[in-house]
């Protein structure tokens, strides 16, 4: 096989209660990425739609990263690499994750899957550095794996994939307002106090449980963060509002997604998912705040060959 077109997701990083550690894959948002052999060797970009992102591979996180594998692996040909960018870069859905995972998966098929999806994580993570600065595995884990993921510990890379109860969906709203990843780091405590600590763990641990035992209730009483979102809020405009509103909807819970701009809310069903959606879409209508809507089944697998 020479070339390859593939859908690659968006993710959802944090998911309330797992700060750096949790993420989960979203099934109808996404990208899409055509990646070819070469008989040079090395990678070029060839051209990205929809957004204005660098082709220099060494600025992109899709060229970062699968130079990453190329140093790794050494094979006899090269690569190149188109993306069709449909998730913004910067919403806070793992638009850089999406085309970091995505250059590594078609790469690593192309060449005969010498590497497992979870080994190719530290890659992606690669590409990661170059976008936020800080390589974190919470969106490109998700994006290869599918369905929630565990970054149980980060040295070792410690990874666990969660299958999602079947009737879960997540809303997702994008207000579109810039945010930087490093600016909504920089404003973070870096002391918790012990209390904090343990409702969290238990919130954290609580997620984990409802995921396997599919205990929606479980799931809906433990997606609350004690230690990002209370800080991180503000930075959001309408936050308190937009998540009210979806539980007033009938979602289960809710917060921010990744390093925000992006809000979203997990439902049982997609009609609830639905409803969640336009209430969250209510709030910002009348602002003159531009926003993106997305409603999305959890995607078990991640990465698609299309
Ligand atoms: P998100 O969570 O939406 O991915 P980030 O802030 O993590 O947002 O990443 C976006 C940053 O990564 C931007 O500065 C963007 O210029 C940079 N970047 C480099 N290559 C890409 C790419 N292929 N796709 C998306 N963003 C990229």
């Amino acid at each position: 096989m020479e070339n390859i077109r593939i859908f690659c997701p968006a993710t959802i990083a944090n998911v309330s209660c797992g700060f750096d550690v949790l993420g989960l894959c979203l099934e109808n948002v996404g990208d899409e990425m055509t990646i070819a052999k070469t008989e040079a060797p090395g990678i070029t970009i060839k051209e990205i739609i929809g957004a204005n992102l660098p082709l220099a591979p060494e600025k992109n996180v899709a060229g970062v990263a699968a130079l990453a594998l190329l140093e790794h692996l050494q094979p006899d040909r090269g690569f190149e690499i188109s993306i069709d960018k449909r998730i913004k870069a910067g919403s806070g859905i793992g638009s850089s994750a999406a085309s970091a995972a995505g250059a590594l998966f078609a790469i690593n098929y192309l060449l005969g899957s010498p590497l497992s999806p979870k080994e190719l994580v530290p890659f992606a993570m690669q590409g990661e550095k170059l976008a936020s600065g800080s390589a974190h595995a919470d969106n490109v884990a998700p994006a290869l794996l599918g369905g929630f993921t565990l970054i149980r510990s980060y040295e070792p890379l410690d990874i666990i994939k969660i299958d999602a109860p079947e009737e879960l969906y997540a809303s997702v709203i994008h207000p579109q307002i810039e945010l930087r990843t490093m600016d909504a780091r920089s404003i973070l405590k870096n002391n918790i106090p012990l209390k904090k600590a343990i409702v969290q763990c238990g919130n954290l641990a609580g997620l984990i449980s409802g995921l396997y035992t599919k205990d929606y209730g479980l799931i809906g009483r433990s997606l609350h963060d004690e230690l990002v979102e209370p800080v991180r809020y503000i930075l959001i405009p309408k936050f308190n509002d937009i998540k009210a509103a979806a539980m007033q909807a009938g979602a289960l819970g809710g917060g921010i997604s990744g390093s925000g701009p992006s809000v979203f809310a997990l439902s049982r069903g997609k009609e609830t998912a639905q409803k969640a959606a336009q209430a969250m879409a209510a709030v910002l209508d009348g602002t003159g705040i531009p926003y993106e809507l997305h409603v999305s089944p959890i995607n078990p697998t991640g990465i698609k060959i299309l």
